[in-house]
């Protein structure tokens, strides 16, 4: 027995998943190894809806916001937040010498195209990053209308953090025009921790070369040089485990159906959204919700740490705020592996609990 995990990441790994992480270790600079990651990058790209190169990275999704934001930033970044992982992407900057303003919403806001437009009609900026899903606040921004203003600005590179829903969402990197799209293995991708994903565009591989020092390991362009001259090869040795998983993964993902994995995660939010408004309140403006984890807030003022305690002897886990919001939120998560059921099981729990907690 394992707790059925309800947090946003790490997600549930199918059985069947997590026994390919098992699988007896190849050459990095093999044959094979090429074959597997060019099969991922594949199958990657129709989960991105991109025609570009997909860049493997072996660190979670920060170590990709981090060497994006450096290694692509020449004048200077605009970071727009709505929450925790916007403003750790501000301070990534911050900490790699590089120039960037941040523009936060107030928390539980979505960053508007009218915010985006006017920061970059400034011509201050040749970076934009926006965070596609907050997980802390459970905004799911609007990414659309954002790429109809950012078509003024076809020069100044789009980079989105998808961590926490590239796979549960659609999210249609060409149509939007994102530069860098960026995700982490252990989220929707339901894979255990330890690699994440980027997309990247010709524009921006160009770019990046005006900038001086770019780090090495997370270097965009270092990274890209090994897929374009080495045949599908990585800088430095991979987690081949988390490619063998991966590759099995995705067929997996590809078989369910985009169309239907987006269809159920939309479904289990409604159903979480709608179970959230009778008892407690939505923590995000419902227009711009998540739908792969709900951000509650704790309108009662019961204790979250009991309430986890308490799913926890059923076998389940939910999760407290993040940071700030630790008691005065708590979120569930809906994504990956998780299917109506589950969903229906951890709320009908919630509501058993729920008087017994004082
Ligand atoms: C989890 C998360 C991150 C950080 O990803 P790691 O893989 O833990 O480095 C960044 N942004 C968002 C929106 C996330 O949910």
């Amino acid at each position: 027995m394992h707790k059925k995990l309800f947090i946003p990441g790490p997600t549930e790994v199918a059985p069947d998943v997590l026994q390919k992480m098992a699988t007896p270790m190849i050459g990095h600079r093999s044959k094979e190894a090429s074959a597997l990651q060019k099969d991922i990058s594949e199958k990657m790209r129709k989960v991105f809806h991109t025609a570009n190169p997909i860049l493997l990275s072996t660190s979670s999704g920060s170590g990709l916001m981090e060497g994006s934001i450096r290694s692509l930033t020449a004048k200077r970044a605009a970071v727009f937040s709505v929450g925790a992982f916007g403003n750790r992407w501000f301070k990534m900057a911050e900490a790699n010498n590089v120039g960037a303003d941040k523009f936060e919403s107030e928390w539980g806001k979505a960053t508007t195209p009218e915010m985006v437009d006017k920061a970059l009609a400034t011509g201050k900026y040749d970076v934009f990053t926006v965070t596609h899903n907050e997980t802390s606040t459970g905004i799911m921004n609007p990414v659309e209308e954002i790429a109809e203003v950012r078509k003024k600005y076809p020069d100044v590179l789009w980079l989105v953090d998808a961590v926490s829903s590239m796979a549960g969402a659609k999210i249609e990197v060409d149509k939007l025009g994102i530069d860098v799209c960026i995700t982490s293995t252990q989220k929707a991708l339901a894979l255990p921790p330890g690699m994440a994903i980027c997309s990247v565009t010709p524009k921006a591989l160009e770019h990046g070369k005006q900038v001086k020092h770019r780090g090495w390991y997370l270097d965009i362009l270092e990274i890209y040089k090994y897929v374009e001259t080495k045949d599908y090869q990585y800088s430095a040795t991979p987690s081949l485990s988390h490619m063998f998983a991966m590759n099995y993964q995705l067929d997996r993902i590809l078989a369910e159906g985009l169309e239907n994995r987006y269809a159920r995660h939309k479904a289990m939010a409604e159903y979480t959204r709608a179970w959230a408004k009778q008892n407690f309140a939505l923590y995000p403006e419902e227009q711009h919700a998540s739908v792969t984890l709900t951000t509650i807030t704790n309108t009662r003022n019961i204790s979250v740490k009991a309430l986890n305690d308490a799913l926890g002897k059923e076998w389940m886990q939910i999760s407290n705020g993040y940071g700030d919001l630790k008691e005065k939120t708590f979120r569930i998560a809906h994504m990956g592996e998780l299917n109506m059921d589950d969903v229906k099981q951890v709320i009908a729990a919630i509501d058993r609990i729920l008087p017994t907690l004082k």
